[in-house]
């Protein structure tokens, strides 16, 4: 599984960082987190194809996470996209969405299904499911977790040992159902190991609150908004600094922490940033445009 931070400056663009947005690549689909201006030209330079886009969800509507939405949405259009495409956020996404669709001359090739989401929904995808959960913004705020659909696997050798082998009912095992074999019964429990999926986290824009450490506890990766140097954080209310991102990610017991969002004061103190946070948390790294993350698949052994 892949994941890009797309673009990763705060509320204003620099020459080396565009406005948010993350995309996750999860079994040849696309998901898009927040469209900040310039999001679509920095997936093409990538080689990221707009058209696998299949969901969109933003986190806040504030301008510097969605102000890409129309452009990349005109550029489905011209590309004569047909499949439909899928837009969540906190209340009022569908109010928003709507006056941005009916901004200038506009035609539609697809259809665009919008949807107000609450924390407690699930948006289900093949594999995985997608939580949306309540921030500390000002306004109406998401994080979101991408948590992907645990995995069973066979153990070869203690299915071995009770002399099943490569046996075919192994598929039902794997679901769940108890099989007899050789006059026994065999239950799941007894060779089948269950492997947690994997879970990305994404903050949104956020001061540090205890419900996304909750959300994000034990993520593989944690990306989180690191606006700014502890030494500026009161005068970025609702905000974060890369010190509290670091205690956020040892708080939720994550795994990797990517921080972004870097107001434009902090664009060459990078280093700073990942300094300050790694006093918190070691595994720490500042995310450039357009860098690519890649969280490999659990293994037993992991646990
Ligand atoms: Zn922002
Ligand atoms: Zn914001």
């Amino acid at each position: 599984m892949k994941v890009w931070t797309v673009g990763t400056s705060s509320a204003v663009p620099t020459s080396d960082r565009g406005l948010p947005a993350n995309l996750i690549s999860y079994k040849g689909e696309r998901i898009l987190f927040d469209c900040g201006e310039g999001t679509q030209r920095e997936l093409m330079s990538k080689k990221l194809g707009i058209m696998d886009i299949s969901r969109i969800f933003i986190s806040h509507w504030h301008a510097d996470h969605f102000s890409g939405l129309l452009g990349l949405i005109q550029t489905m259009e011209m590309e004569g996209r047909e499949e439909p495409l899928c837009i969540y956020g906190p209340p009022r996404t569908e109010e928003f969405t709507e006056n941005i669709l009916d901004t200038g001359y506009f035609s539609r090739s697809f259809d665009i299904f919008v949807e107000n989401i609450t924390e407690g929904d699930e948006i289900v995808g093949e594999g995985y499911r997608i939580e949306p959960f309540e921030v500390e913004h000002g306004v109406n705020a998401f994080g979101y977790s991408f948590i992907e659909e645990e995995k069973r696997k066979a153990d070869k050798e203690k299915m071995e040992e009770i002399g099943l082998g490569a046996s075919p009912k192994i598929g039902k095992l794997k679901q769940g159902e108890e099989i007899e074999w050789e006059g026994e019964t065999v239950e799941p429990g007894q060779v089948i190991e269950e492997m947690p999926g994997r879970k990305i986290v994404y903050s949104g824009d956020t001061s540090k609150c205890r419900n996304l450490i909750e959300h994000a506890e034990d993520a593989d990766l944690l990306i989180h908004e690191s606006t700014c140097l502890d030494e500026m954080i009161d005068d970025r209310r609702h905000h974060t600094s890369a010190r509290q991102a670091g205690e956020i990610a040892r708080e939720a017991d994550a795994e990797r922490l990517v921080l972004t969002h870097i107001s434009r004061k902090y664009r060459n103190r990078g280093r700073e940033l990942r300094e300050e946070a790694s006093k918190e948390f070691q595994n720490v790294e500042v995310a450039d445009d357009g860098e690519c993350f890649e969280i490999k698949p659990h293994r037993p052994e992991d646990r």
